[in-house]
């Protein structure tokens, strides 16, 4: 049998922290090889939050939206002692943020980050979001509810999921004189309309055309246009800005419900470049094994391969999620788990503390908190509190101490929790 290949790491997941982890370590000229379910990505609605509220602390409390997120860390690491922020640098999360972005950028992505305030922009429910880098195709509508500026909501006939009406109904007592159009998608047969079979029409510029044409009419006085995210699968900037041409007025993206266009332009970037930055991705594969005896390396087996692969790393990043990306799991009435090495999970002491009493209840339940414990360098910490081994790190939202959908901090743990493990590991080698 030949001898696994070797690689410096071994990046076990490819939700946003595993695959920002791979930008990062293939920048720094670390061999990566990398395995997970692709899919995850897909469901994250495009924007990359650093801090969006602040939980609840007492009964009764509702939660407190942040305008300014580096602000406010210090006050949520006196109530989250815990939280995976506590372990960084605010520079660390902004010098983070800039590198993904660049690497987006120039993959024809561009985002733009808020500096010291999160953007408030509309979501498909018709409420507002803060968030603190959003994609460009998003701004225009930031800015111009900011201004209050006369604006219309586009609607596409057969659409589930988006409504124009919503939208405006909701958002009007924040952004009064918003209007509404419906059209139909020129080229479509009729019936249901999927956002990611709009974005692909919409890369022919016929295409771009003919709806510009059929939307025309229908604008009144509106400003700025603002339509469900489907302007074009791959450089979105550039359809938008023929679409800009087209009507004469500034176009925005609202982010439709997961999976979205925002979140799949995100996984066939990832996808589509980390090879050609020679990385071994395993798409829709998982990757397993032993943890190794202090000082040897990990050997690894892409599972679901048809011909049995096995890998050798002098590292690995554990990035394998919770509960949606499998990181964790728990059979009914038993601990949860880490599913990859059987790591120690911090968790409620058993399922009874597992939730409040109401679901709603804005301090979050415990369950949401649960996770790995890590030392200062994210090296997961074993029974006996010390590293289980000293090659193994661990990023984003496996990691314990943090409520990622209440404190509205999900992409911020994952991009900048996976830049300082690369950083300090390929210091480390
Ligand atoms: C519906 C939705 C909407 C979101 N909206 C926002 C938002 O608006 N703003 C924001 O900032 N964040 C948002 N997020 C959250 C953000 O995307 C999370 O921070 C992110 O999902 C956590 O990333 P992760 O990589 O840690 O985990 P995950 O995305 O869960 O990825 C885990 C990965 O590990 C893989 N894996 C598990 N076990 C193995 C194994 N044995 N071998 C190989 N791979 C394995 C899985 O296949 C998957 O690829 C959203 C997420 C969801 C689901």
């Amino acid at each position: 049998m030949s001898q696994p290949e070797r690689y410096d790491l071994a990046v076990i997941g490819t939700g946003l922290a595993g695959m920002a982890a791979a930008v990062f370590a293939s920048s720094r000229g670390l061999r990566v090889v990398q395995a997970g379910s692709t899919g995850a990505i897909s469901y994250t609605s495009g924007v990359f939050d650093v801090l969006g509220a602040l939980p609840a602390t007492r009964e009764g409390q509702p939660a407190r939206p942040v305008e300014r997120p580096f602000e406010a860390l210090p006050e949520l690491l006196r109530d989250e002692p815990g939280h995976p922020y506590a372990l960084l640098d605010p520079e660390d999360i902004r010098l983070a943020f800039h590198e993904l972005m660049d690497f987006l950028r120039g993959a024809g992505l561009p985002y733009r980050a808020g500096g010291e305030r999160n953007f408030l922009l509309p979501t498909p429910a018709g409420t507002l979001k803060h968030s603190w880098c959003v994609p460009e195709t998003a701004l225009p509508g930031c800015e111009a509810l900011a201004q209050g500026a006369p604006a219309c909501i586009v609607a596409i006939e057969g659409m589930k999921g988006f409504s124009a009406r919503q939208v405006a109904v909701n958002l009007a007592p924040h952004w009064p004189g918003l209007t509404t159009a419906r059209v139909a998608m020129p080229g479509h047969p009729g019936g249901e309309v999927y956002p990611e079979q709009v974005a692909r029409m919409l890369e022919v510029p016929a295409a771009r055309k003919a709806l510009a044409e059929a939307l025309a009419p229908l604008l009144g006085q509106a400003r700025v246009v603002g339509l469900p995210a489907v302007l074009g699968m791959h450089r979105p900037g550039d359809v938008a800005a023929d679409m800009e041409r087209l009507l004469g007025r500034p176009v925005f993206e609202i982010p439709t419900m997961p999976p979205g266009v925002p979140g799949i332009r995100l996984k066939e970037t990832f996808e589509g470049l980390l090879p050609g930055r020679g990385v071994a991705l395993f798409c829709q594969q998982k990757m397993v094994g032993p943890l190794p005896a202090p000082g040897e390396p990990f050997r690894l087996r892409v599972a679901g391969q048809p011909v049995e692969h096995h890998v050798l790393a002098d590292r690995a990043l554990l990035c394998s999620g919770r509960f949606l990306g499998g990181g964790l799991g728990g059979l009914r009435g038993r601990p949860l788990t880490e599913t990859v090495f059987g790591l120690p999970v911090a968790q409620p002491e058993d399922r009874a503390q597992w939730y409040r009493q109401d679901y709603l209840d804005p301090r979050g339940h415990a369950v949401h908190r649960a996770g790995l414990r890590v030392d200062a360098a994210l090296r997961p910490l074993g029974r006996d509190g010390a590293p289980a081994h000293e090659g193994l790190y661990a990023a984003g939202s496996i990691l314990a101490g943090q409520d990622w959908i209440r404190m509205k901090c999900g992409a911020g743990v994952a991009i900048a929790t996976a830049f300082k493990a690369v950083t300090t590991l390929a210091g480390a080698r």
